[in-house]
């Protein structure tokens, strides 16, 4: 859906994501950066920006922000600089943010999304900066709206956790679009290690600056944005709404009005907040506490050598090596750890395509609903998953059967052949046992029997699904219905 509703405007959508790096320590002094500690028990000075205090570059925030923009595909600047971002808001005691403005750690970047409607696409990444974050105020209200709060606390464990903020080119024209653009960089950080990208916990939230613009026209609407959004289906539903929303607007010849507004996810709605600043309003000027920022080609070389397989690469191969559906190979890239036991289940079994299929759409489902995340976790280890692919190949048990033996398997994490031979599941293929079975069902279905040697094949299937269901899944497919056939025509 590039277009809206009715067709007459393209929808222009780009996005800004905000991720908390996961060093030991914060952006600029040595204070723990952990989240779920008591309040206001991670700070000191420099973090509370008390007088005299003077900050320190935490080395492993560039070095994280170098390997995210490296993985990004960007440039990365040799020299760059820290500025003051000025606002005042409870939550920043110093009424400034740390910031980079004009010359960041990177630019110039992509990642390369697949849609259903699209196909393959790249979505530009204009820069990539490093910043602190804020404190986090915590209003005690009874009905939830700020305004009726009895009082505000403030909890500044956060402030100063470093950043990167990734902005986008405004390149994505759907939804859809949005969706699949934060699943591959949420994906890319947590390949390489710079984040836990927890959104519950806040470490990756994400800002939609969407407009519509008339089809086919160059110049870009006016853009709305839309703030601190916590997770990819909110993103998803919340451009839907804007967009559907702005074209109600357009349509009735109104003017958008450039501005922040906020999703609440409760009504479903997007509503306003204030008029969008613009980055004057900020009065941006190099902090004059921290040296510029200088690093070298060879410590820029030694990170890019040090980065591990991306999930593209890895996509490309499973699709080369495997032989995999483009599809396949990108659900299975999505996670390290989704990758890494699908090939050994594969490698186990030796069945690239069946090992992927049963991780796709039986192992994925089961995890969803018993709420696990990391494959690692599951109770089925991909070599029991490659062992009971092999006893499907060998016809030990019928795919229909596999699917009892796999349920087993994810509740009590044994091994497929004790499944098998604890409850008798070994496929019938003794001849003279499936013929009893048959000759029972064809006595006790003399019509639908008259009908095929009437020559309604059709109720064939019928006849073979009764003998499976009489022998409890267990006679083998291909036998029933060689003896049904020699049966019924000879
Ligand atoms: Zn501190």
């Amino acid at each position: 859906m590039a277009d809206t509703k009715n067709g007459k405007y393209e929808i222009v959508i780009g996005l800004e994501v905000h991720v908390e790096l996961n060093t030991n320590t914060k952006a600029f002094c040595g204070c723990a950066n952990k989240f779920g500690a008591e309040a206001n028990t991670n700070i000191c000075e420099v973090c509370l920006g008390l007088p005299g205090s003077l900050p320190v570059i935490n080395e492993g925030m560039v070095e994280r922000a170098v390997r995210a923009g490296l993985a990004l595909n960007c440039r990365i600047a040799v020299r760059s600089k820290f500025d003051r971002k000025n606002y005042y808001y409870p939550d920043l005691p110093k009424a400034y943010q740390v910031s980079q403005f004009d010359m960041p750690i990177a630019a110039g970047g992509f990642i390369e999304i697949e849609t259903k409607e699209s196909g393959k696409k790249r979505i530009g990444i204009t820069r990539l900066h490093m910043e602190e974050d804020a404190g986090k105020l915590i209003h005690l209200t009874k009905t939830g709206q700020i305004g009726d709060a009895e009082a505000s606390l403030v909890d500044y464990n956060r402030g100063g956790v470093p950043l990167i903020e990734i902005v986008s080119e405004p390149d994505m024209r759907s939804a859809e679009d949005a969706y699949q653009y934060l699943t591959v960089l949420k994906s890319v950080l947590k390949y390489i290690d710079v984040s836990d990208c927890n959104m519950e916990e806040g470490s990756l939230r994400c800002d939609v600056n969407i407009s519509l613009r008339p089809r086919g026209r160059e110049k870009l609407g006016v853009k709305v944005e839309i703030k601190n959004m916590n997770s990819f289906k909110n993103v998803h539903k919340a451009i839907e709404y804007e967009a559907a929303r702005q074209e109600k607007m357009l349509d009735a010849g109104e003017k958008i009005s450039q501005e922040t507004r906020l999703w609440d996810a409760g009504k479903g709605k997007t509503f306003s907040m204030r008029s969008k600043e613009e980055s004057h309003d900020y009065r941006y000027f190099p902090d004059p506490d921290l040296p510029p920022l200088e690093t070298s080609e060879e410590y820029i070389e030694k990170i890019k050598n040090s980065l591990p397989e991306l999930p593209l690469q890895k996509k490309e191969r499973f699709e080369k090596d495997y032989g995999l559906p483009g599809y396949d190979a990108s659900v299975l890239t999505e996670s390290i750890a989704t990758a890494d036991y699908f090939e050994a289940a594969a490698k186990s079994c030796g069945e690239a395509k069946q090992a992927s299929n049963w991780i796709m759409t039986e192992l994925l489902g089961r995890m969803n609903e018993a709420g696990i995340e990391d494959m690692r976790e599951t109770k089925i280890s991909p070599e029991a998953l490659g062992e009971m692919i092999g006893m499907i190949k060998k016809g030990t048990i019928s795919g229909k059967i596999a699917k009892q033996v796999f349920d087993e398997m994810f509740k009590t994490g044994e091994k497929p052949e004790k499944i098998v031979t604890d409850k008798g599941l070994v496929q019938i293929t003794d001849t003279k046992e499936i013929e009893e079975v048959v000759d029972k069902v064809i006595a006790a279905n003399p019509q639908i029997v008259s009908d095929i040697k009437a020559g309604k094949d059709k109720a064939m299937g019928f006849l073979t699904g009764q003998v499976m269901k009489e022998s409890k899944g267990k006679a083998n497919p291909q036998m029933v219905n060689e003896l049904l056939r020699k049966k019924l025509n000879g």
